[in-house]
């Protein structure tokens, strides 16, 4: 392999990671720019063995998408619809909420993760009674919800200073937050694919709010549009930065944009060698983040099991009836269950590792 690395013009950077020194902005640019995409695949993986050797995470939960109708305009969204009543727009009673998670009363979930649609109309108390009826029907499940924008909407319609809206709410049962919304944080991009919905400052400060109350968040980065590889790394670094301050994020999750049925249709989607890249590079610049996510609903159940050597060391979870992604296009299945998903990782020669929202081990399959 190092003559591999030397005719990548890589050698220098696998000695420095070797040190435990931290890649700068120049040799992120390198990893990016190297023709031997294996090669950073390596290198990721041996900082992925270094961390995890070979543990795969998964855990056992739902995505609960309470409504679609959102105020936003992001060009890349086919989930939403910007009024009530218009074609393909919902909203869930409360009662139809909690159903979802009712239902599956024989199952062993351990997280229900929520994210919605920017609603107009729906009270505060709509958010706070739905964290609490969760609670209620079971108490010990983790409640990951709302995302960095939902948080900073509900802020400035509701007339509260984020840090009281997250105050609310986790008395109302909140655990964590999902890391969705970050797309991505340089302004050429934002201004262009989501201009209308919390700015770049303000989601990496609600998560600096999130960490220092007391809970745990992950960060997105969405991928594979009109962004740079100089943006995708500006994009981590401030992630990175923001750790170094906090050390609250769990996971890293690059997310693949998907064309279908959203206004950036025109756009072809990222090929699995970008996915692949993406989730290497994210590995070996974010030498502060415990867990790189390949979120299989997103990048296809093969790709998401070929990351699982360049650099992830996680699939999410079992997930349930995801729209947003499934909306875009998504071919994936909309649910696996723990035996499929520890099937998969067996397969792909990693160990299945069955962990709590905060990476706690649950079980781990031989
Ligand atoms: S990505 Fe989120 S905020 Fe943007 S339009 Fe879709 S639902 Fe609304």
């Amino acid at each position: 392999m190092r003559l591999r690395l030397e005719a990548s013009r890589l050698l220098d950077i696998a000695d420095r990671l070797e040190a435990g020194e931290r890649l700068s902005f120049d040799e992120g640019m390198r990893l990016f720019e190297a023709p031997d995409l294996l090669a950073v695949g390596w290198l990721a993986n041996r900082e992925r063995e270094r961390r995890h050797a070979d543990q795969t995470f998964f855990n056992q939960n739902i995505r609960i998408e309470a409504t679609n109708v959102c105020v936003a305009s992001c060009l890349f969204c086919a989930f939403a619809r910007l009024k009530p009543g218009d074609p393909g727009a919902y909203t869930m009673s409360l009662e139809e909420a909690w159903d979802k998670v009712r239902d599956r009363e024989d199952q062993a979930l351990t997280e229900v993760h929520v994210v919605n649609g920017l609603h107009p109309d729906l009270p505060f108390s709509y958010y706070v009674e739905l964290l609490q009826g969760f609670k209620r029907i079971r108490p010990n499940v983790h409640l990951k919800c709302f995302t960095a924008v939902e948080i900073a909407f509900f802020a400035d319609l509701y007339g509260m200073s984020d840090e009281q809206v997250l105050r609310e709410l986790m008395d109302a049962g909140l655990d964590s937050l999902p890391g969705g919304g970050a797309e991505i944080f340089a302004e050429r991009v934002r201004r262009k694919i989501s201009h209308d919905k919390c700015g770049t400052e303000r989601y990496l400060a609600i998560h600096r709010t999130v960490h220092q109350l007391g809970m745990r968040s992950n960060v997105t980065m969405l991928y594979g549009h009109i962004e740079t590889p100089a943006e995708r790394l500006d994009h981590m670094l401030r992630v990175r930065d923001l750790q170094d301050e906090t050390e609250g994020f769990q996971a890293f999750i690059p997310l693949a944009f998907h064309p279908d049925n959203n206004q950036m249709r025109k756009l072809p989607a990222p090929t699995a060698a970008d996915t692949l890249r993406v989730h290497a590079v994210a590995r070996l610049m974010l030498d502060n983040v415990s867990h790189i996510k390949a979120f299989w609903i997103a990048t296809g159940v093969d790709v998401a099991q070929t990351a699982l050597w360049f650099g992830a060391d996680d699939l999410d979870g079992t997930v349930h009836e995801e729209r947003i992604y499934h909306m875009a296009g998504a071919r994936t299945p909309e649910v696996m269950t723990t035996h499929e998903i520890g099937r998969l990782i067996s397969a792909a020669g990693r160990q299945p590792i069955e962990r709590d929202t905060l990476y706690n081990v649950l079980s781990v399959t031989a």
